[in-house]
């Protein structure tokens, strides 16, 4: 068989079979590019096998974070930082080689809004699936609204255990809207379920010493902080919003450009 003509349409078979797309597609191509350059098989073998891994590496982050839910995707090498002069870059980068995910630590992620909090733990978030982890995205409501009706539906369990399987769970927004009591009950729970097993991000407005009155119940408020902070990174994001920020400057680039015309 290993020397017998092989068709096309046969390696093209084949390839599919091995679920190696990339090279079937390419397959004509990756053929000439050994017979033009003169490739030995080693050489061929790598290029083919590298354009395979390649792609490969390409669709899984792009299916992690469809998964995801990101709002919207940004990297953190999309982060201006002299925009941002509270949040130190060495440590972003630091953050951004996932060590913290190993160790199953949090990040919390504080300041007003439009400083980007939501960017950075976007960011995060690719920086991991990037790294091989899953990362699921969430806003501290909808998590709540998805849990309680869950819990509506005599499913919380199943629900509780499908948000812990992800290595790292972004809670954004936590803060803009209190929590109903069973809301700030359901929210333990699952900060309580991933402690010190999976990661999460969350990202507020309002600071820690502030987070009794969003959960509505200092006990349960406690109880949170206490799992949240015990192995956590704080980073505190000061400053004006970045959107402003850009408007602003575009106002005073436009009031330049259009300069006042003499009087007639
Ligand atoms: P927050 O979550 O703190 O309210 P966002 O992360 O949503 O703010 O930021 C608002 C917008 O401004 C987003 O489009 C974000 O990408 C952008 N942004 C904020 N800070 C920066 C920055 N330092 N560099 C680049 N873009 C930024
Ligand atoms: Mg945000």
């Amino acid at each position: 068989m290993s020397e017998k003509q092989v068709t096309h349409e046969q390696l093209v078979a084949w390839l599919s079979r091995l679920k190696l797309p990339t090279l079937a597609a390419q397959l004509d191509d990756v053929l000439d590019v050994a017979a033009n350059r003169g490739l030995t098989h080693r050489e061929f073998l790598g290029m083919a096998l590298e354009r395979e891994v390649i792609d490969k590496e390409a669709r899984r982050v792009s299916i992690g974070a469809r998964m995801a839910r990101f709002p919207f995707r940004k990297t953190l090498a999309d982060f201006d930082h002299s925009a941002q002069p509270s949040v130190d870059p060495g440590r972003v980068r630091e953050l951004g080689t996932c060590r913290w995910v190993a160790h199953a630590e949090n990040v919390v992620l504080l300041g007003p809004p439009g400083v980007g909090k939501t960017h950075l733990a976007v960011g995060l978030g690719m920086a991991a699936i990037d790294a091989g982890h899953r990362v699921t995205f969430r806003t501290a409501l909808g998590l709540v609204n998805e849990l309680l009706a869950a819990h509506s539906e005599g499913a919380l369990e199943a629900r509780l255990k499908e948000l812990c399987k992800p290595k790292v769970l972004i809670i954004d927004e936590l803060g803009y809207l209190p929590f109903e009591r069973d809301g700030a009950h359901v929210f333990f729970q699952l900060i309580s379920r991933r402690y010190e097993k999976g990661s999460v991000i969350i990202t507020s407005n309002r600071a820690v010493r502030e987070w009794g009155e969003v959960f509505g119940d200092a006990v349960v408020a406690t109880a949170i902080l206490d799992r949240v902070l015990h192995h956590s990174q704080v980073l505190m994001i000061r400053g004006e919003s970045y959107r402003l920020k850009e408007k602003r400057q575009s106002g005073l680039m436009k009031s330049a450009l259009s300069s006042p015309q003499p009087e007639q």
